[in-house]
C-alpha cells in the first residue's frame, strides 16, 4: 500500500523545506509540493518535522561481558532504538580467538534474527594471522561487513597488540574498510586497577580514576600515528575528553583519514555521578569513564566544527540489581556499560539544537547521515530522497517529556538520564515504509528487521533498486 505524507517538513543534512513525501514499496518515490496521489494512506505531519531514521553506529545488544550478558537483546533493544527514533543500529560481533570469523558472525545472525529495525555488524579483530587474513575479503564481500574494530584495552580480554591494529589498518586499506578503535592504553589502565585495588580503593569512582584521560589521548595519538603510517582509515569510537579530541583534531589536520565518535552520556553526565553513594555509582559505569563537566563544551565544540562527526549509543546495558552489584566489593568487576539506545536522538537534539549548540542540519548529520556515509550504507539510509528507503521519523519539536525508568522501553531496571526533561520527540517512525511505531504506540513485529550488506569505505554509489 501506498503512503504519502503530508503537511510535514523535511530536514536533512542539508536542507530543511516544505514538502510532501510518496512512499511506495518501501522506498520514497516522490518529493514534492502537494503531490497529486488518491489512493494511498495519507500520513498528517503538520507542525512536525520529517528526520531520516536515525543511524546508531555503535551498539552492543545480546554481549556477553565480564560473566554475564547485556540485559537488552536485538528485540528489546530494537524496540526501544526505535521509539527513540532510530532505524538502523550496527552493532560489535564478538570474534574469540583461535575461532573461525565466521563462527562469531554466524552466532551474531542467530541473535539478531529478532530486530524491529535494519541492522548490520561491525566485526571485532583480536589477532591477525594468516587464517584471520584468508577470512576478510570474503568477510567483506559475501557478508558485507567493512568495519573492523580493535580494542585497545580490557586486557587479557579484548585487547589486542599494537601489530594487531596496524596490520588491520593494512588490511582495511588493502580491502576497503574501516578500522574503529576503542583507544585506551590497556596495560596502563591495567596497572592502575591493580594498585588501587591493593590500596582497597574498591567504590565505583575509581573506575573513572584508574582510566585517566591521559590514556584515552595516549591511545587516540597512537592509533592515528599508526593509521597515518598505514596510510589507511580510522574511527575512534566513543571519544570523552579535550585529550582525545586535541589528537585527532591535530591528525585530521595533518591531512590523516580519521573520525571521531561521541556519546549522549559524554555530553550530558559528569565524572561526579560515579560518587554516588549506596554503591549507585555502578550505574555509570562504562568505559572510557565519565569525565569532568568542562570536557562536555569540547565534545559539544568539536561535533559544531566538525573534528568530531558521529554520535553512537555504546547501548550495552547491565540491570543495577543482579549485575551491576556483581562488582559491590571491586569496582573492577561492575560490568561496563549503559543503557543509551533510547535516548540518543532526543539528547541531541533537546541538549544540541534547541539550545543553540549545533543547527538543525547538523543533528541529522550526526544523528544519521554521517554514519551511513562512513559506514556504506548511504543513501539507501541515512536521507531523504527519492530512491532511499523510507526510513523516516515524524518528529514533533516542542513536546517535553521526562526521561526515566518508568516509562522506557529498554530491559533494564534504571536510565543513566532518570529525570531529566528533554524538548522534542518522535512520534512515529518508520522503517521500509512500514510504521514500526505509530502514535507513540510500538506496532511493529519482532524479525521484521533486515541484516544490511555494506558497501567498501568511502566507495559512492547512485541509488539503486
Ligand atoms: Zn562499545
Amino acid at each position: 500500500m501506498k503512503k504519502i505524507i503530508r503537511n510535514g517538513t523535511i530536514v536533512t543534512a542539508t536542507d530543511t523545506y516544505k514538502a510532501d513525501i510518496l512512499i511506495e514499496e518501501n522506498k520514497i518515490t516522490a518529493i514534492g509540493l502537494n503531490l497529486d496521489c488518491t489512493d494511498a494512506e495519507m500520513i498528517d505531519a503538520t507542525d512536525h518535522y520529517i528526520f531520516p531514521g536515525g543511524v546508531d553506529p555503535h551498539t552492543h545488544l545480546d554481549m556477553p561481558f565480564g560473566g554475564t550478558v547485556t540485559k537488552d537483546d536485538f528485540e528489546s533493544g530494537t524496540i526501544a532504538a526505535a521509539f527513540g527514533g532510530t532505524t538502523t543500529i550496527i552493532d560489535f560481533c564478538l570474534t574469540n580467538k583461535g575461532e573461525p570469523l565466521q563462527k562469531a558472525i554466524e552466532t551474531w545472525h542467530e541473535k539478531s534474527k529478532k530486530a524491529v529495525i535494519d541492522y548490520s555488524f561491525h566485526l571485532m579483530i583480536g589477532e591477525i594471522n594468516d587464517e584471520v587474513l584468508q577470512e576478510l575479503p570474503r568477510v567483506i564481500e559475501k557478508e558485507g561487513i567493512t568495519s573492523f574494530k580493535v580494542f585497545m584495552a580490557y586486557k587479557n580480554v579484548f585487547q589486542a597488540d599494537d601489530a594487531t591494529l596496524y596490520r588491520t589498518l593494512l588490511a582495511a586499506k588493502e580491502y576497503g574498510a574501516l578500522v574503529m578503535v576503542h583507544a585506551e592504553n590497556g596495560d596502563v589502565v591495567d596497572y592502575l586497577i591493580n594498585q588501587a585495588l591493593a590500596e582497597g580503593k574498591v567504590e565505583p569512582i575509581y573506575h573513572a580514576l584508574t582510566r585517566p584521560p591521559e590514556v584515552e589521548g595516549e591511545a587516540t595519538g597512537r592509533a592515528a600515528t599508526l593509521t597515518g603510517l598505514a596510510n589507511s582509515q580510522l574511527y575512534v569510537v566513543h571519544v570523552t575528553c579535550a585529550e582525545a579530541v586535541e589528537k585527532i583534531t591535530e591528525a585530521r589536520n595533518n591531512g590523516i583519514d580519521i573520525w571521531g565518535e561521541t556519546c549522549p552520556q559524554y555530553l550530558v553526565l559528569d565524572q561526579s555521578m560515579l560518587e554516588k553513594p549506596d554503591f549507585e555509582g555502578a550505574k555509570y559505569v562504562w568505559s572510557p569513564p565519565l569525565r569532568e563537566k568542562w570536557n562536555q563544551d569540547v565534545l559539544w565544540n568539536a561535533l559544531k566544527n566538525g573534528n568530531l562527526q558521529t554520535l553512537g549509543s555504546d547501548q550495552c546495558s547491565f540491570d543495577f540489581n543482579g549485575q551491576k552489584d556483581i562488582g559491590r566489593d571491586d569496582f573492577s568487576k561492575i560490568p561496563n556499560g549503559g543503557p543509551m539506545i533510547e535516548d540518543r536522538v532526543s539528547i541531541l537534539f533537546s541538549e544540541g539544537v534547541k539550545k543553540g549548540r549545533i543547527s538543525l542540519n547538523q543533528f541529522v548529520d550526526i544523528s544519521s547521515t554521517r554514519s551511513a556515509k562512513l559506514f556504506g550504507l548511504y543513501p539507501e539510509k541515512g536521507t531523504i530522497a527519492v530512491g532511499s528507503d523510507a526510513d523516516l521519523v515524524i518528529f514533533n519539536p516542542n513536546s517535553k517529556r521526562t526521561i526515566s525508568s518508568e516509562t522506557h522501553h529498554m530491559a533494564v531496571d534504571y536510565n543513566a538520564f532518570e529525570g531529566m526533561e528533554v524538548t522534542g520527540e518522535p512520534v512515529s517512525v518508520l522503517v521500509r515504509g512500514e510504521f514500526v511505531i505509530k502514535e507513540k504506540q510500538f506496532v511493529g513485529n519482532a524479525g521484521s528487521g533486515q541484516y544490511l550488506k555494506r558497501k567498501k569505505y568511502g566507495e559512492t554509489s547512485l541509488i539503486e533498486d
